[in-house]
């Protein structure tokens, strides 16, 4: 069973489904033991592979999953099936937003057949990452994260129809939902404001992986190419956050569930 949410931001609706587990293996944050918080009968600690569907003016997805597959430390497939749950097919998506090229959430962009899923819509992502995974042949990544050949096809066949936007800055990618660089996990990492009637929900991506993060910058989890700049990308969120009472969630919080600060502490936003 896969855990669902839902979120008004003012007058926009947004579900967040998950596409499979990403299974934390001891060590992957930096706190002793953490992963133990999560762990079901077996002992197997496991966090959701989120989606976010924004409903307004258009409909939006941001991520897109680790696609049919299964891997050591991922299992994805369920998004199609969890996007129809909730009334969505995937020509009805008129703009797919990553929030980077990691393949846990690139991976429904394209089929192994090399064809584009969600075919009617406009793809954004940070251009650092475009360039990192897409053009550069990637010889320095590490084997885990290499665009898999399907992709890069599919995302340069796209591009050159202009059909990719590439995000430098700050971008509103469609009304009420702006692009915000938080590089550091990714160069071109993006979190996404999803604004409406004075109301904001901050998606996170993989800036953060627990809403622990949301308050302590010291809590940081592996993967970050560039601990330095992912540790500012962190603190500017953790700002935006304690300065206007904003909910916040990543791609991977538990339970798909939200989180705010109030008066320092981080509470939970059900
Ligand atoms: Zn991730």
């Amino acid at each position: 069973m896969h855990p669902r949410s839902t979120f008004r931001v003012g007058s926009k609706r947004v579900e967040a489904v998950s596409d499979g587990w990403f299974t934390m293996r001891e060590g992957f944050m930096n706190v002793p033991g953490y992963q133990h918080n999560f762990e079901d009968e077996s002992g197997v600690a496991t966090l959701p592979i989120a989606s976010f569907v924004v409903f307004g003016d258009h409909v939006t997805l941001l991520d897109a999953g680790y696609g049919p597959h299964q891997s050591r430390s991922l299992t994805g497939g369920a998004l199609l099936d969890e996007l129809a749950a909730i009334g969505v097919q995937p020509a009805d998506v008129d703009v797919v937003a990553i929030s980077h090229l990691h393949l846990d959430h690139d991976g429904w962009l394209a089929t192994e057949h090399a064809e584009a899923v969600f075919d009617q819509a406009t793809i954004h992502m940070g251009r650092d990452d475009y360039e990192l995974f897409v053009r550069d042949d990637a010889a320095t990544q590490s084997p885990g994260f290499k665009m898999a050949p399907h992709l890069r096809e599919v995302l340069t066949a796209l591009y050159d129809s202009g059909r990719v936007m590439l995000v430098d800055d700050a971008t509103e990618i469609v009304p009420g939902i702006v692009a915000l660089p938080t590089p550091g996990h990714t160069p071109g990492h993006l979190a996404f404001s999803i604004r409406d009637g004075g109301e904001q929900l901050l998606v996170l991506g993989d800036a953060m992986y627990c809403p622990a993060q949301l308050t302590d910058a010291d809590l940081t989890a592996m993967h970050d190419v560039d601990p330095v700049l992912a540790r500012r990308s962190r603190e500017l969120i953790q700002r935006e956050v304690e300065a206007h009472g904003t909910t916040a969630i990543g791609c991977h919080f538990p339970g798909l569930q939200a989180a705010r600060v109030i008066s320092s502490e981080v509470v939970a936003v059900s």
